[in-house]
Parts: C-alpha cells; sequence; structure tokens
C-alpha cells in the first residue's frame, strides 16, 4: 500500500495542483491529509473542492475549524485572524459544511493522522520539541502517526528505551520497535526556508516514508493573495518558504 500524505494546504491551489500531479507518478493507493485545507491563501473554496473529489481522508486543522466557528479566532495572531475572516466570508456553504464534518483524529491500520497533537487536539498545541512529542508518543495506539501544523517538515523518533530522537532526514526507514511522529510539512505554506511544496509518499511494503518536494507558480498563488486584499506579507513569505 502506497499512501500519500500531505498537509496544510492553507487555500494555496497552485501548490495544491502541483502536489497532486507530482503525486501521478507514484502509484498512490490512498491520501490523506493532516488538515488545514483553509486560512492564509486565495482559493478556500477552490482546494475544498478539489479534496472532496478525489475522496481522500481529511483531518481538521485549527483553520479549518476556526473557519465555521468550532475553535475561537483569539487563538490567531493579527494576520492570521485578517484571513480568517476574509476566509468566512467567501467560503461556500457546501464547503463549510464538509469543513464542519471534519474529525480530529484519523486512525488506519497501523497508522494515525492528527492535525497537531493528540493530547487535547481540539486545543491545537505545537510539537515542537522531544518534550511536547512525549504527550503524544505516550497516547499514540499505533507505531506511526502524521502531523502537520508547524509548515515544517520532520520526523521525532522514539525507541525502544524510550529515547526521543529528532531528525528532517528526507527519507525515513521505519524500524520495527521503534515509534514515529511525521510532520508532513505543508503543501500550501512551507516554514522551512524552502518554498517548494512539501508532500510525503509512506509506502507500507518497503516501511519508508519519502518527503517530497515540487515547485509551483508561487508568484501566481502570491498575486492572487494581494488581489483578494489579503495581507501582503502572506503572498511574500510564500516567496522565501518561511
Ligand atoms: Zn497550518
Amino acid at each position: 500500500m502506497r499512501y500519500g500524505i500531505f498537509s496544510d494546504v492553507h487555500a494555496n491551489l497552485e501548490a495544491l495542483e502541483a502536489v497532486l500531479e507530482a503525486y501521478q507518478s507514484e502509484a498512490i493507493d490512498k491520501y490523506i491529509c493532516a488538515g488545514d485545507l483553509v486560512g492564509y491563501g486565495a482559493d478556500p473554496d477552490e482546494c475544498v473542492a478539489k479534496l472532496k473529489t478525489l475522496g481522500i481522508s481529511v483531518v481538521a486543522g485549527n483553520h479549518d475549524w476556526a473557519s465555521v466557528n468550532f475553535f475561537s479566532e483569539e487563538n490567531f495572531n493579527p494576520l492570521a485572524r485578517q484571513a480568517l475572516a476574509w476566509t468566512k466570508t467567501c467560503l461556500k456553504e457546501k464547503s463549510r459544511d464538509y469543513l464542519e464534518s471534519l474529525k480530529l483524529v484519523f486512525q488506519d491500520e497501523g497508522l494515525t493522522v492528527v492535525h497537531s497533537s493528540l493530547y487535547k487536539p481540539q486545543d491545537f498545541g505545537y510539537i515542537l520539541n522531544d518534550y511536547d512529542a512525549r504527550d503524544t508518543f505516550g497516547l499514540l495506539e499505533t507505531n506511526l502517526c502524521f502531523i502537520g501544523h508547524t509548515h515544517v517538515p520532520g520526523v521525532y523518533i522514539k525507541d525502544m528505551l524510550d529515547n526521543v530522537f529528532y531528525k528532517e532526514d528526507s527519507v525515513v526507514t521505519l524500524q520495527k520497535y521503534d515509534t514515529y511522529i511525521i510532520n508532513a510539512g505543508s503543501v500550501g505554506q512551507p516554514r522551512d526556508g524552502n518554498p517548494d511544496a512539501c508532500f510525503c509518499v509512506y509506502d507500507t511494503e518497503k516501511n519508508m516514508v519519502h518527503f517530497k518536494r515540487v515547485k509551483y507558480n508561487v508568484c501566481q498563488a502570491r498575486e492572487k493573495i494581494i488581489a483578494r486584499g489579503l495581507p501582503e506579507y502572506l503572498g511574500d513569505r510564500l516567496l522565501t518558504g518561511k
């Protein structure tokens, strides 16, 4: 089985289309998105519609929930709040219904997906270090968990002796007795200094996860953000991936 797993699309249609096209040569059996379909970007409805047609499994992100009033905007910084207000005004009813239907946690055979953390997932806390990762490791019922939220691809590994390590390798070979929290990075707003859209391929037979990057039309995505009257910074940051 080959999973296509990605996160944090953030209404960036150009990036989403580039990722879905790149997946065409990956023989993917099943797609999963770790949340934040909307927020920041110019095409929330189009991104929701595109993912709906794929019939993929999606968990709710903080921006998804905030856009349907399931999560308070008080948790957002002023720029995110501005983008949220705009997103709310333009979301069509069928997109809203879809976002309202999203659950916080998805579990498949041997695989868990949550946007932020398994510890109070409705609070959308960040896993930023080994200490944060331990809460989720403690609650995990599978050996593998995919997350998003920070927009920085990376892997937390817990070994048999309970040591936790962090790695940013682009290929991860899963060892039988280790447990993994894999941050899939971000399709539509990478923040690791690489502006290319990020996505993962998980091969259950080879026990391998590959992080992949694909270039997309960043300039067009930026121009659309500015043309919609969204904060310019949200367009500019796409150029540098920060
Ligand atoms: Zn996000």
